[in-house]
């Protein structure tokens, strides 16, 4: 099967909380090197044609800013989680300059949840200016943003659904701590894949870095990037470097091909 080209940028590449985190002054979070700051987790993804990012957490405008992004033409929800959805009013901007509705990708629960907070955008009659969102329903049949066709993947969230997408060669997951091995088989072929691992203990929703790895052997991945990164992980040199070969932490401003 011919795939196209894309290139994926790393927005965010940390927890809930960011790291550093506010008011931390452990050695992580006082680290100088800056692959140790990260905002929170989103991918842009980009085929010569399209633009996409994996959800809009609280840094999205500060990451559309900080990646010179001018123009976006979709945003895929993982889930509803504050830490990825909570930017997203300000693609207020990108309505300003397109003069087109945001396309927001996302589950039924995720869509629930949006409407929710953001109730202001569904009013029948809305107040000037505030942001225009075309919502599109996804559930795990595959389906083209664009150019870019895009699986979803169902993962474990403790008890909640959460998707993973699958971009051709490329493989993204965050918020999981369990894969079913139906779900298993989508990704298995991907050339890269980028998996979430919060930190070295076990945690009740989040894969910790030795079960990452272990899902990256399972599935014979080539390249894994780790992501959703907690400041509890230790520091990023330190923890890349204990690696096994081809498995790798993710850090904001990571840029690959494939
Ligand atoms: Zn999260
Ligand atoms: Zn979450």
């Amino acid at each position: 099967m011919s795939y196209p080209s894309l290139t994926i940028t790393f927005l965010g590449t940390g927890t809930s909380a960011g790291v550093p985190m506010i008011a931390c002054e452990c050695p992580v979070c006082t680290s100088p090197d800056k692959k140790d700051n990260r905002l929170r987790s989103s991918i842009m993804v980009q085929s010569e044609k399209t633009t996409l990012v994996v959800d809009s957490g609280p840094d999205f405008r500060y990451q559309m800013l900080r990646a010179g992004v001018k123009h976006l033409d979709a945003i895929i929800y993982t889930h509803a989680h504050k830490d990825h959805v909570a930017g997203l009013d300000d693609v207020r901007a990108f309505n300003f300059f397109s003069q087109q509705p945001m396309n927001v990708y996302a589950s039924d629960m995720t869509q629930e949840v949006i409407i929710r907070e953001f109730p202001y955008a569904f009013y029948e009659s809305k107040y000037p200016g505030v942001p225009d969102i075309q919502l599109n329903t996804i559930a795990l049949e595959p389906f083209m943003a664009g150019d870019i066709p895009v699986t979803p993947i169902l993962v474990w969230h403790l008890k909640m659904p959460v998707l993973g997408f699958r971009f051709g060669r490329f493989t993204y997951i965050t918020d999981a701590n369990r894969i079913d091995d139906s779900e298993k088989e989508k990704i298995k072929g991907s050339e890269v894949m980028v998996l979430n691992a919060l930190r070295k203990e076990k945690h009740i929703s989040h894969f910790s870095l030795e079960e990452s790895v272990a899902v990256a052997k399972e599935l014979k991945i080539p390249q894994s990037y780790f992501t959703h990164i907690s400041h509890q992980l230790g520091k990023h040199a330190d923890v890349d470097a204990e690696l096994p070969d081809g498995i790798n932490l993710a850090y904001d401003g990571l840029v690959i091909k494939v």
